[in-house]
């Protein structure tokens, strides 16, 4: 039983079998930081790229299932377990765009460059609201 349980452990501490197909997976988890963060710029960067993943799907069911208390999975920031909406804020648009906005173009336009992504809309950059 011992052996068995060891070895259910050892199951469940493996990463699942689309990891290695990830966007996010270098091999030397140098976007970690970029997936964790509470910057805006850098969560709408990590947005982008879950935008170009193949496993996006299966990453965010898991996300789900696990409850992740925190970062991006699957396109979508996690708070608690939850996906956690945002809101742009009331009114017009600012007049001058803000960094993290221009930042998340230039990233965008950089995927496009790439091929990583196709030509369209840039992933939103907004305020939290809850
Ligand atoms: S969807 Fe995003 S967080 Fe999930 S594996 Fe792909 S790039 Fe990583």
């Amino acid at each position: 039983m011992l052996a068995e349980l060891q070895t259910s452990e050892v199951e469940e501490a493996q990463p699942p079998s689309w990891w290695a197909a990830a966007a996010c997976n270098d091999s030397r988890g140098s976007l970690t930081a970029l997936f964790f963060s509470e910057e805006l710029a850098d969560i709408a960067r990590a947005k982008a790229i879950c935008t170009t993943c193949p496993v996006r799907e299966p990453c965010l069911e898991g996300a789900l299932a696990r409850r992740e208390p925190w970062g991006v999975w699957g396109g979508q920031l996690f708070l608690n377990g939850r996906i956690l909406p945002f809101k742009r804020k009331r009114g017009r648009p600012p007049k001058n765009r803000r960094p993290e906005d221009i930042e998340a173009e230039l990233i965008h336009a950089e995927l496009v460059r790439a091929g990583m992504v196709r030509p369209g809309p840039v992933p939103e950059v907004v305020e939290r609201t809850a």
